[in-house]
């Protein structure tokens, strides 16, 4: 039943669906409302695939009938009622609605958001309030997103004034912290990291006895909610046949328990390798449950060491998932509020070149893009090597522009937000923030993609041939990306190797490159 009167307005939003989260603190749903918002502008701000759109919309119509289900009164501002352009806009009408005393929230991800909240509060500081209680006045109440394992401030001190960053001191600082993986002080099986047990391609006979992902059939909820996207973003990207994603957490837990029971025992071996057809591999699929909130890191966390220690499972494959979740996501949202709002528009190697529009699309002959983007554009997903090594790196020999492609990114993968969409593209797969967090641009030539999958064996172009009407493009502009920064690249010690090579090639040849380059990158669409 609607309270009689509202004290607390409960802001709610779309990835912040977490019963326990801080927002509900010392509340009561006797006096205080919560308040939810499908606002357009969040699918349109960047032109969302329709599968995030979705994820987003079903995962929060479930999430506001439980809440109503424990007694709370839900405000939910549906997109086909209310219709609210903005979040800003549902804010306003909610408050003119609610006359609350004081508004609060959690601290949200994407702090475009939390701008444009501030505003609409500010600009409406003079709501009138019940009477008696002093002069006119709106608090909004910001709480800590305590879903993470490390608060902003924590990073910040960890950080100091370290120009660069590196993942696997604050990893291990997390694994003491927390006690994973630790016995008697030390890291399990005496070592902190795996990853060199980790980066195993499929060979010739490709991917054996992959295990089958979940199904989660749609329900009334998400199937109102498909024919709601397709109706309003009919012409967005991505397509909504094979839309598979958990949306309640008892799903999600459901999903946890999958992985770790089926795909966990592997999941390590074959991590970076990539296949065609193989959209899912022994990938955990929970990086959209975690984000949305309908997962707790700490339980996922604990559920794989459990599994490490009661069923012995492979500690290179249990390792490499944790170091995923306990150390590199709570590591990216560190470096987000830190280094924000600078890193939106870091450029360090000034790139300028337009987004190619075979991105949306994925035609394109390079069979390593139109793999990963096809897989992308049918499922929301693909996984972190396709999008490092592939989508990623293209984009930087490619000298394409970092902001278009972070905007593409946020786009078209269900997972995204922008804290940890904005730091691994910019900062780890583009070197825009010129290495603030990794030691040298991810960058390799076709070799790499011939060595991780078998995309190069139907492709039009030869990985191993850099000129000629064959050229391989991810080969040609890898090589120019070396000519084109050989004094940088020289100067760093984990790119000299590199470079030495680049010195080994004919001056005619470095000619004949450049020209093969620059006739690719004046015509990046028609690749
Ligand atoms: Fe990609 Fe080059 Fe291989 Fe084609 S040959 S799939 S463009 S790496």
């Amino acid at each position: 039943m609607r309270p009689a009167s509202c004290r607390h307005l409960i802001l709610i939003l779309g990835d912040q669906l977490d019963e326990d989260s801080a927002a509900f603190d010392g509340l009561n749903p006797a006096q205080d409302v919560v308040l939810m918002i499908e606002a357009r502008e969040e699918s349109t701000h960047v032109w969302s695939h329709k599968a995030r759109t979705v994820l987003f919309l079903s995962a929060m119509r479930h999430f506001a009938d439980k809440l109503r289900q424990r007694g709370w009164w839900v405000a939910y501002r549906a997109l086909d009622k209310e219709g609210d352009a903005t979040l800003a806009d549902g804010l306003r009408a909610a408050l003119a609605l609610y006359r609350p005393e004081r508004v609060i929230g959690v601290e949200p991800g994407d702090l475009r958001v939390r701008g444009q909240l501030d505003s609409a509060l500010a600009s409406i500081a003079n709501l009138p309030v019940p009477a008696g209680t002093g002069p006119p006045r709106l608090l909004m109440e910001w709480r800590e997103d305590r879903h993470f394992m490390c608060a902003p401030p924590q990073f910040r001190r960890w950080a100091g004034q370290s120009a660069s960053l590196r993942m696997e001191f604050f990893y291990r600082m997390m694994r003491r912290q927390y006690q994973v993986l630790m016995d008697d002080g030390q890291p399990a099986g005496g070592q902190w990291n795996y990853d060199a047990d980790n980066r195993k391609g499929f060979g010739r006979t490709g991917p054996q006895q992959v295990p089958r992902p979940l199904v989660f059939e749609a329900d009334t909820i998400t199937q109102e909610v498909i024919a709601l996207v397709e109706q309003q973003f009919a012409a967005h990207p991505g397509d909504l046949q094979r839309f598979n994603w958990p949306v309640t957490r008892e799903q999600a837990l459901v999903a946890l328990d999958d992985f770790i029971s089926h795909r966990l025992p592997h999941f390590g071996t074959h991590q970076d390798a990539m296949w065609t057809g193989l959209d899912f591999g022994w990938h955990a699929l929970l990086s959209s449950s975690l984000n949305l909130k309908l997962l707790n890191p700490l339980e996922v966390v604990h559920a794989a060491e459990q599994a490490y220690r009661s069923r012995g499972l492979d500690l290179a494959s249990v390792e490499g998932f944790i170091r995923q979740v306990l150390g590199w996501r709570e590591f990216i949202r560190g470096v987000y509020f830190l280094d924000m709002p600078g890193l939106k528009t870091a450029n360090h190697f000034g790139h300028d070149r337009p987004l190619p529009a075979w991105y949306w699309t994925g035609e394109t002959r390079m069979n390593c893009m139109h793999q990963c983007i096809s897989q992308t554009l049918a499922n929301g997903y693909s996984h972190h090597i396709q999008r490092l090594m592939v989508t990623g790196m293209f984009g930087v020999t490619a000298q394409i522009h970092p902001q278009q492609l972070c905007d593409w990114y946020l786009a078209v993968y269900v997972d995204a937000v922008e804290w940890v969409e904005l730091p691994n593209t910019a900062g780890m797969a583009l070197f825009a923030n010129g290495g603030r967090f990794t030691s040298k641009p991810y960058v390799a030539s076709g070799a790499y993609v011939k060595r991780m999958s078998n995309y190069c064996n139907d492709c039009h172009y030869e990985p191993a041939t850099r000129t000629g009407p064959r050229a391989c493009p991810m080969t040609t502009l890898y090589w120019n990306f070396l000519d084109r920064h050989e004094t940088a690249l020289a100067a760093n010690p984990r790119t000299t190797l590199m470079v030495k090579h680049l010195e080994r090639m004919a001056p005619q040849e470095r000619q004949l490159l450049r020209a093969q380059a620059q006739d690719m990158l004046a015509g990046l669409d028609s690749l």
